[in-house]
């Protein structure tokens, strides 16, 4: 709104017309300036002269069969895709947003990086996930976690100004409280984040108590040990008083034996926080393998025995592929992605012709 107002300002217009334009886009999902009936022509011209509107093509829409989580492929101008995926809770409907085309960070779980990182996304770019996927659902989204493709830290401005736009009163007036942000643990943007002033909630994706075991599945361990990583969480706590919540994937003879639980618990140990177990996605390029229910079950008792606040996350859409970078990278593969012969897929929609794809 600010930057927009100015703008009315330096180029002889009322400002009360940024207020119009801002109404267009986020009350009314309008994103079309010769749409804005209340706006005159001269200034219509001048917008598109200007500006454009970042809402991505949807590509493809997925939906699980418990029709509880969908799966969005878009596509920005400059034809890179991107996945976001939004899930229908009780209590509200959250999505998840992807903050760069693929990854460089290298996670061995993970599917976003299997083809390195291309370009960070714009704030704009993010902000259009959250209008588009909301406008395809037809229900307000209330949550918003950066969980998706891409290492939000390594793209801290952008990151930094959508977080400031998509909580903002004029846009989609999302609370802090209710957006998460997911880190492998960037420790010098940890600490930075926490200075924002921000009511946000972190997530770090510790996946392993100790560096030995962490360095084989995250290679940014080699550049930032666990105990900073923990250092830099007291840091937020004390800046900002909120809770620390800390996701921790367990894969099958690397991260799930109990001796891993007992050190969680020594290193978590009085500090504000939440443990979210999560059973690994399998993704096809690695021999990570989920661990079994029962020792699943065996790492939660202990955690939770011994204080710790713990939960197993739900798995939801994981026959949509709906792990981090997992649609995407099928659809680079377009062969396999059309056949869709993974894991049942259940098209939903295209509003594209397949021959742009
Ligand atoms: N780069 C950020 C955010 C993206 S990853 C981060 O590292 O936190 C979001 C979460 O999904 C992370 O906790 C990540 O470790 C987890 N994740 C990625 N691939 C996964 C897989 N195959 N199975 C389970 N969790 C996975």
């Amino acid at each position: 709104m600010e930057d927009l107002r100015n703008w009315m300002k330096d180029n002889d217009e009322n400002k009360f017309r940024a207020g119009q334009i801002i109404d267009w886009l986020y009350k009314k999902s309008q994103w079309d300036f010769d749409c804005m009936t209340n706006i005159s022509k001269p200034l219509t011209a001048k917008l598109k002269k200007n500006f454009y509107i970042e809402i991505p093509d949807l590509v493809k829409k997925y939906e699980s069969k418990s029709k509880d989580t969908f799966k969005f492929l878009y596509r920005y101008r400059d034809g890179n895709v991107i996945e976001t995926v939004v899930m229908k809770y009780r209590h509200g409907n959250s999505v998840c947003v992807s903050t760069q085309v693929g990854c460089r960070m290298g996670c061995k779980f993970c599917a976003s990086t299997v083809n390195g990182m291309v370009r960070n996304l714009s704030s704009g770019e993010i902000l259009g996930q959250v209008l588009e996927a909301q406008r395809e659902v037809g229900e307000r989204i209330s949550n918003v976690v950066l969980m998706g493709s891409g290492e939000p830290l390594d793209n801290y401005d952008n990151v930094l100004k959508f977080l400031k736009m998509v909580s903002s009163e004029y846009s989609l007036n999302i609370g802090q409280r209710h957006i998460t942000l997911s880190t492998c643990g960037i420790v010098p943007r940890i600490k930075q984040l926490a200075d924002e002033n921000l009511q946000i909630t972190l997530a770090i994706s510790l996946h392993s108590p100790d560096d030995i075991r962490r360095k084989k599945i995250m290679p940014i361990a080699n550049k930032y040990s666990v105990p900073e990583i923990i250092d830099a969480c007291r840091y937020y706590i004390n800046k900002t008083g909120r809770r620390i919540s800390f996701e921790y994937a367990l894969a099958r003879g690397v991260n799930d034996d109990l001796k891993c639980a007992e050190d969680l618990i020594q290193l978590l140990k009085g500090l504000l926080c939440h443990v979210n177990l999560i059973p690994v996605n399998q993704v096809r390029e690695n021999e990570l393998r989920k661990s079994s229910l029962s020792n699943i079950q065996d790492f939660y008792d202990k955690l939770h025995e011994n204080g710790l606040e713990v939960t197993i996350r739900r798995e939801m859409g994981s026959d949509i592929d709906a792990a981090c970078g997992q649609l995407r990278r099928s659809y680079l593969e377009s062969k396999r992605y059309r056949k869709g012969v993974e894991n049942g897929w259940d098209l939903v929609r295209c509003r594209q012709s397949e021959k742009t794809e």
